[in-house]
């Protein structure tokens, strides 16, 4: 069997070209005679690929001098915790709940700090994105959090919340380097890496260097702390060496597709066929408020649970899998990431024709 149309939320699909150097150098590394997996993450080897791979991403993103790049594990919900631990000085934030992801990293904070939910679109199952042009954020607020992409509902905030000066803090893990972002209007952006940038095991956090203190909250662990990471090069411990290393080449993948800039095109122009389609088909619905409109995640469905099901199951058959929409929402969601070809969402949508007019 060949190649599928993968349209996973995460882990999500990769580059081919990503995918097929990874396995060219698997058993010998550049001459090292060894496959990353195998070497210390204290070898000069690794120490270039780690360099590298944070240089790559400093170029495609243009971070400022003043901002640390840290290569973490524990996946986004670990964030969840190391934010409020790390930045809740005042023991107060506020939260913009527009999605699950949003709502368990409101509920986390809330362990360590009071965190309030100052603006929500929980009324309308997510489907849009609340206006967040004047919010009432404390005067005493550490940070604001927003989840900038909702991977899940398909929504992405088009303009920033109004912070009123707080610093702003944002998962950006289903949208990182979909498009160019001006990194000096937040004080953390941090991600998951399986959804857009590489394999699962890898969170990036892009912290403003003032905020990379000892001052903790109390009984904050070691490992928990940015300034341990920051202090090592992300060396402090083994780090997910082999997910790093798929990161750096997906970088250097971007680099060669023109950047974030020309991503961003791509994406747009990807997105618009699917969004077009489902703006004129009678059996397709997609579920979301247009202006709050994902470029990465697209939800939606035909109104009838039967037929959704059938439509994944011939989808699946057809080679477009992992359509199905999360286990909360139901329904189809297609996630289209970097690396899925503009082919793919044109031939997706080519199946979504045929399916309606076998269906109508
Ligand atoms: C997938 C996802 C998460 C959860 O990520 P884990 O790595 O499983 O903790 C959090 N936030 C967003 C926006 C996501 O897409």
């Amino acid at each position: 069997m060949g190649r599928v149309y993968n349209f996973s939320a995460g882990p999500a699909v990769l580059p081919e070209e990503v995918l097929k150097e990874a396995a060219a150098e698997m058993l010998d590394y550049q001459g090292s005679g060894q496959s990353v997996m195998e070497m210390s993450h204290r070898s000069k080897v690794f120490d270039k690929i780690i360099k590298d791979a944070e240089q790559d991403l400093r170029d495609l993103l243009n971070i400022p001098d003043n901002y640390k790049v840290l290569f973490l594990q524990g996946g986004a919900h670990l964030q969840f915790a190391m934010i409020p631990m790390n930045l809740m000085k005042n023991k107060v934030a506020d939260y913009i709940v527009t999605g699950q992801w949003a709502k368990r990293a409101f509920k986390e904070a809330q362990k360590f700090g009071d965190a309030k939910c100052i603006a929500s679109s929980e009324d309308k199952t997510f489907s849009y994105i609340p206006d967040c042009s004047d919010l009432p954020i404390d005067d005493n607020a550490d940070y604001v959090y927003i989840c900038e992409n909702n991977t899940i509902y398909g929504t992405k905030f088009k303009t920033l919340p109004n912070t009123k000066g707080k610093d702003l803090v944002a998962d950006v893990s289903s949208c990182f380097l979909s498009e160019p972002m001006d990194v000096s209007k937040y004080a953390v952006i941090y991600g998951g890496a399986q959804k857009n940038i590489g394999p699962a095991g890898v969170v990036i956090a892009i912290i403003r260097e003032d905020l990379i203190t000892e001052d903790v909250l109390p009984g904050t662990p070691t490992m928990l702390m940015y300034k341990t990471h920051a202090d090592n090069d992300s060396l402090y411990n083994t780090p997910p060496c082999y997910g790093i290393y798929i990161c750096g080449k997906v970088f250097k993948w971007l680099k060669k597709q023109g950047g974030l800039a020309a991503m961003k095109e791509r994406n747009e122009k990807k997105a618009k066929i699917l969004y077009d389609f489902l703006d004129e088909s009678k059996l397709f619905k997609g579920t979301v408020e247009k202006n709050s409109r994902s470029l990465m995640n697209v939800p939606f469905v035909t109104g009838d649970a039967d037929l959704d099901a059938k439509f994944i199951k011939e989808a699946t058959e057809a080679g477009f899998v992992n359509l199905k929409g999360h286990r909360s929402v139901g329904g189809m969601r297609a996630s289209i990431y970097n690396a899925m070809p503009i082919e793919g969402v044109e031939k997706l949508v080519e199946f979504m024709k045929k399916f309606e007019a076998e269906n109508a």
